[in-house]
């Protein structure tokens, strides 16, 4: 990464933002495709012409060397990458920008820079790649000033057990950094969120990421087999197990944290060795509840596809070329011995679920997979025509599936007010039930998108807990789910998250207002 700088505003490096007459051709085609009319086609903003307030503390002399306090990291590390974050800072409004960014290079670093803000009341706010989606990095804390504190300097493989098929990496390492060091030792930890390139494995962590296996691994959680964080009363390390029976884990404790306990700084990972083979196959459908009931036999057959994403038909048309009004699964199966007598069963079974296997395997999910990591870059370019384009996911089990799809992309369209659409595709399945995940494109409402998102999303999730669902299956809490989650979560156990906090973190520094209140 020496050398590029990411975009302040988006997704991406700074040298990967295409020229603005191909912005406005894809952007303009874009919209035509989604049947939303011409639109004037905005500019990304430029760092000179960011009016950012200026920074209210100053790193002490010992961490100077580590902190920055310039225009360009402070508007990086302002916002995470939502919908909502890329609209402001395209738009240049940077108005909580951290005061400062501290890049620690060891945990001595990382102490230095925790001490200072508990004696100065400061928030110190973990910053992994930036990806977050729901406000998780964001300055808006009651303290004022507050300390971005950016884990990229803590980014190698520290150490491989082979035996063990284990790996201690330092949190700070981005998907293509961590697997670039396990491949020396052929090895790989296949955990690719669609934020891969940039998030982190401690942000993975600190947020219980999804990564791409659609089944059995779905989480970060299932690699983890300890953790190591700095909390502002000492280090928090976990036991390098397989598997415990010891009272409630210390390591799921720090999983899902989301930055409220303690950095993160290193954990040891579950590794293997890269697949030997691969299948993959499209089905088609004609409908989602039909595909789902393919899915559901598939789980619950316990074949474990690797690979199972289901994509309605509104989804399949627009990303992957599907007949239109139909559905489609991409399976695909992966592992070191064959995975053809698997693939042949689980084909079996969407025959039987009046499923339509296509002939070219794989075909299909090459189509889908350049559509999903091309998504985040896509989406800068339909920001500067108009389009409001955002996701959200959740879970639900098979009983209620049905009515919760249905009630939730009602509420959802409801609040869209008849322009734009709703689409819907199975993300990660269980044996009980399946991980929904929504994406929502309209025509934006020129300087008004942030109040327009938010109408849809607080639709959005009113529906998903009312109708039962998780108000995140992967994408985390943050500041922005605060107020659905803390009607999720049961209250003795809020209580106990709060006395965890304040027994790790007695001044409160840490990421104030994210998962609890200050
Ligand atoms: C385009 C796009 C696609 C995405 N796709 C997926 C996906 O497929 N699956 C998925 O799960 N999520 C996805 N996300 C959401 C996001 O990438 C994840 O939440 C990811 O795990 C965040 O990692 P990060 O390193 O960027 O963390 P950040 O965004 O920097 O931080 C996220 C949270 O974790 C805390 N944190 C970060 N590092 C540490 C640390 N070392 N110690 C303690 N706390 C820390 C932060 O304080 C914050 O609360 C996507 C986001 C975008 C923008």
């Amino acid at each position: 990464m020496a050398g590029r700088r990411r975009k302040f505003w988006g997704w991406g490096f700074e040298d990967q933002q295409p020229p603005q007459a191909e912005v406005e051709r894809t952007g303009l085609a874009a919209r035509e495709q989604l049947g939303f009319g011409p639109a004037e086609v905005e500019r990304p903003p430029r760092l000179e012409e960011l009016d950012l307030p200026g920074p209210r503390v100053e790193a002490p002399a010992a961490l100077a060397e580590i902190c920055a306090t310039d225009p360009y990291e402070r508007a990086l590390h302002t916002y995470g990458r939502a919908y909502r974050d890329v609209v402001r800072a395209f738009r240049g409004h940077f108005d909580n920008p951290p005061d400062v960014v501290a890049r620690p290079r060891d945990e001595h670093e990382l102490e230095g820079v925790l001490e200072w803000c508990a004696e100065a009341g400061l928030a110190a706010i973990p910053f992994g790649g930036g990806t977050s989606v729901v406000g998780g990095v964001e300055a808006r804390v009651s303290q004022g000033a507050a300390v971005s504190v950016d884990m990229k300097a803590m980014s190698r493989v520290l150490e491989v057990d082979r035996e063990s098929q284990a790996a201690r990496i330092q949190a700070g390492a981005t998907g293509p950094e961590l697997e670039r060091g396990l491949k020396e030792h052929g090895l790989t930890l296949r955990h690719y969120p669609q934020s891969f390139e940039f998030s982190t494995l401690g942000g993975w962590i600190a947020t219980r990421a999804g990564g791409h296996f659609a089944t059995l691994h779905t989480h970060i959680d299932d690699f983890v087999e300890s953790v190591r964080a700095i909390t502002p009363t000492g280090a928090w390390e976990s036991r390098r197990l397989p598997g415990s029976g010891a009272g409630p884990s210390p390591d799921r404790m720090l999983i899902g944290s989301e930055g409220i306990l303690g950095v993160i700084t290193e954990a040891w990972v579950r590794v293997q060795g890269a697949p030997a083979h691969k299948e993959s196959a499209a089905v088609l459908f004609d409908s989602f509840s039909d595909g789902a009931g393919a899915v559901r036999a598939l789980a619950q057959t316990r074949l474990f596809p690797t690979n199972c994403r289901l994509l309605d038909p509104g989804e399949a048309t627009l990303t992957a070329s599907a007949p239109a009004g139909t559905a489609l699964l991409v399976l695909g199966f992966e592992g070191s011995g064959e995975v053809g007598a698997a693939m042949a069963q689980a084909l079996e079974l969407c025959r039987a679920a009046g499923g339509r296997p296509r002939e070219r395997r794989g075909d299909s999910e090459g189509a889908w997979r350049e559509a999903f990591l091309s998504a985040p870059y896509l989406r800068d370019t339909l920001i500067a025509v108009g389009v409001l384009a955002e996701t959200f996911e959740s879970a639900i089990t098979w009983e209620r599936f049905d009515g919760f799809v249905d009630a939730v992309r009602g509420a959802t369209e409801n609040a869209l007010g008849g322009e734009g659409r709703v689409t819907c595709r199975l993300t990660h399945v269980y044996p009980d039930g399946a991980a929904p995940y929504f994406t929502v494109l309209a025509p934006a409402r020129r300087g008004e998108e942030l109040d327009q998102w938010e109408q849809v999303k607080t639709a959005a999730s009113e529906a998903i807990i009312a109708a039962g669902g998780s108000i995140t299956h992967h994408h985390g809490v943050g500041r922005d789910h605060r107020r659905w989650y803390d009607r999720q979560r049961p209250d003795p156990f809020a209580a106990a998250l709060r006395a965890a906090k304040a027994a790790v973190d007695p001044n409160g520094i840490l990421n104030p207002g994210v998962l609890i209140d200050p």
